[in-house]
């Protein structure tokens, strides 16, 4: 008898065909691709009408969410399997998909949704597979050849100097209570985790709070950081965002915990692939998604994530090489937007996702774990290549992850922010700009209020003539303690 969680063989799936209306976005010899789970073609994807036909909310290109109520969990799922499988290879093209004018769904006057952008790309046994000129798939030799033959420059010292050098501060958990009323909140909890809150929604990226990347807590890459908090201490979480299946990125015992304590309100957005994973670990609201697919969230009706390419790989083990696809996040809300970049080698991808959904309010884009770059380049950015994503993603603001956490690269441990700055000078741009934080601390960006102070010394200065303070400051926002500027 056929488990719960167990997957329906290819075989078995009842054979729809894609509608006609969609014919361009799915290929004709590409069946199976509709029947992925959370891989809908754009016509699936109801637009938010909260019950009532709303015209204005028809024209907002990113208003596409999925239905309220998540997938039941009954053998009826139609779950594919994503490993390699020899009857799938009439499932799955080999191909690059290329999506442009006569492919993904448009948005009216999205006229960036005009340009074509990489797909993701398969294998014919059905695993992906990075679609770049530029990548590499990391040998076996190559990481004996790295941990053996390679110098290593970390250096990380003892605990009481990493307390001076790369200090854990306590976050302030009232303040995440609340998201910010205006501008975005950025709090570093170490490695690729961030918090970040803005437009009333609180997400968190590749949540870790384990001691050891790995699938054992006794063996593995142990982190010379701890978590800045206990996972107690975290605020409501709307939203987790999940850029790969690497240990350092998807840790079960967070993944379970997080899923414990906020059961569905909780949103998991995760890889093509991941789904089954993700149901055996008990989550039910999760939203498996392909690159440039967009959804959004049953409770933060007016913020839109798109799920982006990164160029990486995915492994958990030595036998799902290809299972899950890897990938970064776009998220959009009515005053920010956010980037979330995982894990990445440097490619193409940066400048599609800039020119389509560019600028960005914040990005988080890695900056460590890049030496030797004859074994890492493909796999990881180094800080020269950090800068170039900025620039490319046209982001405002950028925050430096994937560093300082776990022994990684064989760079010196303090590099990573030290060269951000350095070649963000060196390029003429402003190194405020691309910043890094201690564990724990917090960062408010585009706060819009300013206190009465701030505006009295504009008045007293003339930059708004000589008008009182409390009639040229306050009468748009008829607050007597703020502005709006
Ligand atoms: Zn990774
Ligand atoms: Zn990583």
């Amino acid at each position: 008898m056929a488990g719960i969680y167990e997957r329906i063989p290819a075989d078995e799936q009842p054979e729809e065909k894609p509608e006609q209306d969609d014919s361009a976005w799915i290929e004709d010899n590409d069946p199976g691709y509709e029947t992925l789970p959370g891989c809908r073609p754009p016509s699936e994807i109801q637009p938010i009408t909260d019950g009532e036909d709303d015209p204005s909310e028809k024209e907002d290109p990113y208003m596409f969410i999925a239905p309220r109520v998540p997938e039941p969990l009954t053998n009826n799922n139609n779950f594919v399997e994503h490993r390699p499988k020899s009857k799938l290879s009439t499932v799955c093209t080999g191909r690059r998909r290329v999506m442009g004018e006569s492919g993904i769904k448009l948005g009216p006057l999205d006229f960036r949704k005009l340009e074509s952008v990489t797909a993701s790309q398969r294998t014919k046994w059905g695993n992906f597979i990075n679609p770049w000129d530029t990548w590499k798939m990391p040998s076996a030799t190559g990481v004996l050849k790295w941990k053996l033959c390679s110098k290593n420059n970390r250096a990380i010292p003892s605990k009481s100097v990493l307390d001076k050098t790369l200090p854990i501060v306590s976050p302030n958990i009232e303040e995440w209570k609340t998201p910010p009323s205006s501008g975005i909140r950025v709090s570093w909890l170490g490695h690729a985790c961030v918090l970040v809150q803005f437009d009333g929604i609180t997400i968190l990226t590749d949540p870790i709070f384990s001691m050891r990347c790995s699938p054992s807590q006794h063996v593995g890459p142990k982190r010379y950081r701890g978590p800045p908090c206990d996972m107690y201490d975290l605020p409501s979480i709307d939203a987790v965002l999940i850029s790969h299946a690497h240990y350092d990125h998807l840790d079960l015992p967070t993944v379970k915990f997080l899923n414990a304590r906020f059961g569905s309100s909780l949103r998991w957005f995760v890889p093509l692939g991941l789904m089954n994973w993700m149901m055996k670990a008990g989550c039910e609201n999760v939203i498996e998604m392909d690159w440039w697919q967009e959804n959004g969230h049953p409770d933060h009706m007016k913020i839109t994530f798109a799920f982006t390419p990164t160029q990486h790989w995915s492994n958990r083990a030595l036998h799902d090489n290809g299972w899950y696809l890897w990938g970064s996040w776009c998220v959009f809300g009515p005053n920010h937007s956010f980037f979330f970049g995982g894990d990445t080698g440097y490619c193409e991808a940066f400048s599609q996702i800039g020119r389509r959904y560019g600028p960005f309010d914040l990005a988080a884009i890695p900056i460590g774990a890049y030496e030797p770059r004859w074994f890492k380049k493909p796999q990881h950015i180094n800080p020269q290549e950090a800068v170039q994503v900025h620039t490319d993603l046209q982001s405002s603001a950028s925050i430096g992850i994937h560093w300082g956490t776990f022994p990684f690269g064989n760079e010196f441990y303090l590099d990573p922010p030290k060269l951000v700055k350095e070649e963000m000078e060196k390029q003429g741009l402003n190194p405020d700009d691309f910043f890094t934080l201690n564990h724990g601390e917090s960062r408010l960006l585009y706060e819009e209020t300013l206190d009465y102070e701030d505006a009295s010394t504009m008045c007293e200065t003339g930059s708004e003539g000589d008008i009182p303070p409390d009639e040229a400051m306050f009468e748009e926002s008829g607050d007597d303690k703020s502005m709006i500027i």
